[in-house]
């Protein structure tokens, strides 16, 4: 089926969407970057249409399978049910796109596609069996794979860890729920509570984080690289509790990794050392057993388009 080798990965973001031809051995060929038509679920299925077609077109390749990662809850049927910052509400995402391309389309949850470019491709490549990935940008996103395979649960909705509740009682989340890992690791929590200690004014006079306006995870990131000490303390709360979300996935998986990927991991091991920290402390028996490493992911922005382009090729192959 898929005689070329070749498939289109797409990562629909919230407001950007990345695809990208992408080889079996999840080299990237070409890509292009467009806005997502967030408000119009017709108008982004277009726009896939247009971006399988041009890249067919420019390659002269006749039929290709599309692998999308979506963010928000996917069913087994390829339909999104709910998307936080896509206007998709069920709606039939795959089918819609079988209608206007030639070969066969996948569409996954975006925290799942970029837990299989990582296990494949990425900084779990050398593992075989089980690992947990979490995606800390403005939420937190994950995928699971088990037993070498991606699992989605019964009906597809299987690895939220960022809701995962850590702290209940704590923050508020999305989700309508309190104390969620998102709620307290995430890039946004770390820009509220920065924002927190500024209006307590719980911060030493030299901090950059006085400066008035809304604070950000990045502007929180950035205090902290250029020495800011209640940033690097703001980043480290995150990593704490990100830690103990991390542990107790450890011990409900037993996974051979933990790769965390994300815009937060600009803050690199300024978040991640208290995460291993707190993990360690909290891993049932840790003194007596491998307690998995955690790892950055390793592709970045391009785990959406590479990860959806393999499954892609899986699908094809298997069918
Ligand atoms: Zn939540």
């Amino acid at each position: 089926v898929a005689a070329s080798g070749l498939a289109v990965g797409v990562d629909v973001g919230g407001t950007k969407l990345a695809s990208a031809l992408v080889s079996s051995d999840g080299t990237i060929i070409d890509r292009r970057r467009d806005d997502t038509p967030a408000d119009d679920p017709d108008a982004v299925v277009d726009l896939v249409a247009d971006v399988v077609t041009a890249f067919a077109a420019r390659h002269g390749i006749a039929r290709m399978p599309v692998g999308l990662g979506a963010p928000g809850a996917v069913d087994a049927t390829g339909t999104v049910r709910y998307a936080p910052n896509v206007a998709f509400a069920n709606y039939p995402l795959r089918e819609r796109l079988e209608e206007r391309l030639s070969g066969p389309v996948v569409v996954d949850n975006d925290g799942n596609i970029a837990a299989w470019a990582e296990f494949v491709r990425g900084a779990g490549r050398d593992a075989r069996d089980a690992m947990v990935m979490l995606t800390v940008g403005t939420g937190v996103g994950g995928g699971l794979v088990l037993g070498g395979a991606l699992t989605r649960g019964a009906h597809g909705y299987a690895a939220e860890f960022g809701h995962l509740i850590v702290a209940e009682g704590g923050p508020p989340c999305p989700c309508g729920n309190r104390g969620c890992l998102e709620a307290v690791a995430s890039g946004t929590a770390i820009g509220r509570r920065a924002e927190e200690r500024r209006s307590a004014g719980d911060l030493p006079e030299d901090s950059l984080l006085w400066r008035p306006g809304r604070l950000s995870g990045k502007d929180v990131t950035v205090a902290a690289f250029e020495g800011d000490a209640a940033a690097a303390e703001v980043i480290a709360e995150a990593g704490f509790w990100l830690g103990v979300g991390i542990a107790s996935l450890v011990n409900a998986l037993d996974p051979e990794l933990v790769v965390v990927g994300g815009g937060a991991m600009q803050a690199g091991d300024l978040l991640l050392d208290p995460a291993r920290a707190a993990c360690k402390e909290r891993v049932m028996g840790a003194r007596f057993r491998a307690v998995p490493t955690v790892q950055r992911a390793l592709l970045a922005d391009d785990a959406g388009v590479i990860g959806g382009a393999l499954l892609a090729l899986d699908l094809a192959g298997a069918g």
